[in-house]
């Protein structure tokens, strides 16, 4: 396999280079492996309001892989996607996410989080009943989960996805349509899926303070997506000028490097004791104005 360095150092695997059989085998049975060692980490990354007040905090999960650094979540989700080891990572990040919640709540610091899960485990039998159960074991309110899906649940059996999404919101999860835009988006899918938020892909949010186009595409979306009665949180917000945009589009929240990038479970801590009831507050307008 081939490495290089990212900025701080850890080493990078670059997947490209490798999409050869026995290396996707060599590294799902690695993945495998770092489960059961728990090696594999959760980080948080904040999804903000535009009155600085802290919405959430959206579970991202990492493995740094001990020969090959860190393996970007899109390259070894997709492994364990088309091998069949999907339920597995999903159960371990919400065993992992939700003994975090439990903790957080015991130190007084109440803030849902969401866990983003893949069509595979929408259509794995009795998916619901087991997210009640662990909800349960950990006696975490269903309010304080969200699961955040993509459109691509409705690809294979719309209707048996259709039922586990009811199933879940009828125990009170609730449910987040993440990286609208991309793919396929069709109206029908927004109108068959249960969800309470709509998060716009970073491809539209990235250039909108540049691009008139993706300007109009996000105003169109949240538009849309009020008039359905859906939240709406913009992904990837990296500069100032974007969260104005944003804001003065009517987009609920926002999340992106400007807030915090995803940070380790004790960082998170931290962030959240630091901002306290104040919220987080914008670099520029914690400035005092100019007289
Ligand atoms: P996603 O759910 O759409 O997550 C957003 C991705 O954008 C994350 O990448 C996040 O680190 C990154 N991001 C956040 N803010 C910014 C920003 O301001 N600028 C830029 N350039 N990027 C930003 P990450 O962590 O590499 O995750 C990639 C994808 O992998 C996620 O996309 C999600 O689809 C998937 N994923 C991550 N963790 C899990 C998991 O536990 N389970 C499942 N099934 N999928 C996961
Ligand atoms: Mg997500
Ligand atoms: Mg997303
Ligand atoms: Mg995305």
């Amino acid at each position: 396999y081939q490495a290089k360095r990212d900025r701080t150092g850890v080493e990078v695997y670059e997947s490209k280079r490798d999409s050869n059989t026995p290396d996707r085998l060599g590294l799902l049975g690695d993945l495998r492996r770092a489960l059961d060692a728990h090696e594999v980490e959760l980080h948080y990354q904040p999804k903000v309001r535009f009155d600085g007040q802290v919405a959430g905090l959206e579970a991202l999960v990492r493995w740094v892989h001990p020969e090959r650094g860190k393996v970007p979540p899109d390259e070894f989700i997709a492994i364990a996607e088309s091998s069949g080891l999907m339920p597995h990572l999903t159960e371990y990040v919400l065993e992992t996410a939700l003994g975090q919640v439990a903790e957080w709540r015991s130190q007084g610091l109440f803030v849902p989080v969401a866990v983003n899960v893949s069509p595979r485990d929408v259509h794995t039998p009795g998916f619901a009943g087991s997210v009640a159960a662990r909800l349960a074991r950990h006696g975490v309110p269903a309010g304080a989960l969200q699961l955040e899906i993509t459109e691509h649940v409705l690809l294979e059996d719309p209707q048996r996805a259709a039922d586990t999404l009811a199933g879940l919101t009828g125990h009170g999860v609730k449910m987040s349509l993440d990286d609208f835009g991309t793919g396929y988006s069709s109206l029908v899918h927004l109108r068959r899926l249960p969800v309470s938020e709509l998060k716009i892909d970073r491809s539209f949010v990235a250039r909108l303070a540049v691009d008139a186009e993706d300007a109009e595409i996000v105003r169109c979306t949240v538009d849309l997506a009020h008039s359905l009665g859906l939240l709406v949180v913009a992904e990837g917000v990296e500069d100032d000028e974007t969260w104005e945009r944003l804001r003065d589009l009517g987009c609920d929240a926002v999340q992106g490097w400007l807030v915090a990038a995803a940070m380790p479970p004790e960082e998170t801590t931290a962030w959240l004791r630091a901002r306290g009831s104040r919220g987080w507050q914008r670099p520029a307008a914690a400035l005092p104005a100019a007289a």
